[in-house]
């Protein structure tokens, strides 16, 4: 059955192009050797000049010929990871499975990978269809057809200025539409990831969904279960810092895709004030990342969780709970949940649970508590964050305005706009018992000296 498939897929990829490829000039992708990066051109060109045959692929051929300044370039060669090791002064083979190749050139890392073999009835998959192992070099056009689009399955030789096309690819970009390679549904089942990809190629490129492409993520979003979790983070991550993320979750949605990915987009993104909270953190993410500026994965993540928190901490408050070590508890229960389908980072989970530990401080403004407020490392993320919810509508608008004059205004006027009574009317004596789950009392001191009056 799965033979019958792979063979139609083959044939279908083969036909008529796998043999012979459409060579295309430069006069109909536009694409000039200048425009290619100098460490791209010069692996090519080691390579080529020492007699293999030597592309670029991928992602970068495809940026280019839209107008885009590709990320990062990837090369395809057929020489062995060695042969290409051999070749250059700074190189190192990494990965187990597939090496591939690191070829440093001045400031740039180049990806050198070796044509890769299409699958076969031997290749392993798991009982899903999710291919576990595929780790035989092969031709151009076999490489060719295991790539996801036909727009990424393109290879430009700098030398000649020509792009070689075996699936039709350079036609589907210019008509801007995001078609498969093979069978999509088989596709899917070998690496479930294609979906996300398919999503997130399209809202970067502005390109239609070829039907069959888009017609089976609905009913198959449930393989995303089975993607280990790390790859399913990094994915996250390529889709949340693309600087569409907010075009990428509207199509996640619009397809279905948000319930077999994320629980925390699933629930929030159905409620008004979440959704407006999490469109409102992605548009500002979009804004950052198009101009260039750094991001923190934390930040984000703690942004996209965050109205989980908040209902997990309301229904332990009302549950009778004490507020602070309560919302230790929904910070905990939330990131077991998320952090399981998506392997966030340790390091990441800490920025995380900083950010929101910090929310119920900015209730004090008496006291010396904004002083002291103001000078921790974390302050400006976890003002950041007040300021959005302040702008989604979940707290007082005033309550950010107040912490921005603070910070900006001088010792005096600090003074003068303290709030004389607005610490809580009856004071809270911390016991250990409040802090559950052994989290540690607080991460900084400071934190116990404020966090009992919280509210
Ligand atoms: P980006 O602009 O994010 O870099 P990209 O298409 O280059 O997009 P990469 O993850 O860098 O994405 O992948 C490089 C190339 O490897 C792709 O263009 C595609 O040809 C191939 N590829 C990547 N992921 C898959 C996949 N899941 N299945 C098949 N081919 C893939
Ligand atoms: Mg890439």
């Amino acid at each position: 059955m799965i033979r019958k498939l792979l063979r139609r897929v083959f044939r279908r990829g083969d036909s008529p192009t796998s043999s012979a490829p459409a060579v295309i000039p430069v006069a109909r992708h536009g694409v000039r050797h200048q425009q290619v990066s100098i460490g791209a051109r010069r692996t090519c060109e080691t390579l080529q000049q020492a007699g293999y045959k030597a592309y670029v692929v991928g992602g970068a051929v495809r940026d280019l010929i839209a107008g885009i300044e590709p990320k990062d370039y990837d090369i395809a060669t057929n020489a062995t990871p060695d042969q290409v090791r051999g070749l250059f002064r700074r190189a190192r083979i990494i990965g187990r499975r597939f090496q591939i190749v690191h070829v440093m050139q001045g400031g740039e890392t180049l990806e050198v990978s070796t044509f890769r073999a299409a699958h076969d009835a031997d290749t392993v998959k798991d009982a899903h269809g999710r291919v576990l192992r595929d780790n035989v070099f092969g031709s151009i056009a076999e490489d060719a057809a295991r790539r996801d689009f036909t727009v990424n399955a393109l290879y430009y030789d700098p030398a000649t200025e020509t792009v070689i096309d075996y699936h039709h690819g350079v036609a589907d970009l210019q008509q801007k539409t995001l078609r498969m390679i093979g069978e999509p549904r088989l596709r899917y089942r070998e690496d479930p990831v294609r979906m996300l990809r398919a999503v997130r190629l399209s809202a970067k490129l502005r390109l239609t969904l070829d039907p069959a492409v888009r017609a089976p993520i609905r009913e198959m979003a449930d393989l995303m279960e089975n993607v280990p979790a790390a790859r399913l983070f990094d994915e996250m991550l390529k889709l949340l810092f693309s600087g569409h993320a907010v075009e990428c979750v509207k199509r996640l949605r619009d397809d279905g895709l948000h319930h077999g990915l994320l629980p925390l987009l699933d629930v929030i993104l159905e409620q008004p004030l979440g959704e407006k909270f999490v469109m409102l953190a992605l548009t500002h993410t979009d804004a950052r990342v198009n101009a260039g500026k750094s991001l923190s994965p934390g930040y984000l993540f703690a942004t996209l969780l965050w109205h989980e928190v908040l209902a997990a901490w309301e229904s332990r408050k009302a549950q009778g709970a004490v507020s602070i070590p309560a919302l230790y508890d929904a910070m905990d229960e939330v990131l077991a949940v998320q952090g399981e389908k998506l392997a966030i980072t340790r390091r990441i989970v800490g920025d995380i649970k900083d950010i929101w530990a910090l929310q119920p401080r900015f209730d004090k403004r008496a006291g010396k508590s904004p002083y002291r407020l103001i000078e921790l490392p974390r302050f400006r993320a976890g003002y950041d964050f007040l300021a959005l919810r302040a702008e989604s509508g979940e707290i007082p608008m005033e309550i950010a305005d107040w912490w921005h004059e603070f910070q900006n205004a001088d010792p005096a006027e600090r003074d003068a706009m303290l709030i004389a009574d607005a610490g809580p009317k009856k004071k809270r004596r911390r016991s250990k018992s409040r802090m559950p789950n052994g989290e540690p009392a607080a991460a900084d001191p400071e934190e116990n000296a404020t966090a009992g009056g919280g509210e």
